[in-house]
């Protein structure tokens, strides 16, 4: 049987979805519900399209001038299994950056969820919280090792529009102060 991850998105040359240019991958399928999610479209569990774990790590290894990888969604740990397959086969230069809505806490209690933290180089955590400033204020962020640094994850505001043949996508964050 080939193992597949279930995917909403992905965008190989990306700079406002972590530090420098990264290949990034939207997870399909969110259980978490916070109030105010600006990807609900990212939600359902069956939505999204099915590609084979080796298929995209070739093309990550296969793709140019990025410095690493955004693990992003949807929820990418309700996919543990997966995600820790595609990071054992990814070049080993490339640093990892996940975005995950579950809390360091319901992270610790799940063994295949605490493993992902550890095969990372930073990690946000925690659900969304609409009444802040900024989606990563009231995150709890985890690094390992220094190939990404505490600077560098500071809150952004920047969008980009990213062009892929027909598909035209708007990503980053815009979110007005308030
Ligand atoms: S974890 Fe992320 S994708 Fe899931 S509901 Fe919360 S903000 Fe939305």
């Amino acid at each position: 049987m080939i193992d597949t991850i279930k995917l909403h998105n992905i965008i190989e040359n990306s700079t406002t979805n972590g530090p420098d240019n990264r290949f990034v991958i939207w997870t399909q399928g969110c259980s978490l519900n916070c109030d105010g999610c600006f990807n609900q479209s990212t939600h359902d569990l069956k939505g999204g399209f099915d590609l084979e774990i080796t298929k995209l790590a070739e093309q990550i290894n296969q793709t140019s001038a990025i410095r690493g990888i955004t693990l992003t969604g949807g929820e990418p740990l309700l996919q543990s299994k997966a995600i820790s397959q595609l990071l054992n086969l990814i070049d080993n230069t490339l640093d990892i950056l996940l975005f995950s809505g579950y809390t360091f806490g319901e992270i610790k209690a799940d063994s295949s969820k605490l493993k992902i933290l550890h095969q990372v180089d930073a990690a946000l955590l925690g659900r969304y919280n609409k009444e802040l400033p900024h989606p990563f204020y009231g995150k709890k962020l985890v690094l390992n090792g220094n190939r990404i640094k505490k600077e560098e994850l500071k809150p952004w505001l920047n969008t980009e529009v990213i062009i892929q043949g027909d598909n035209v996508q708007i990503t980053g964050l815009y979110k007005q102060s308030v």
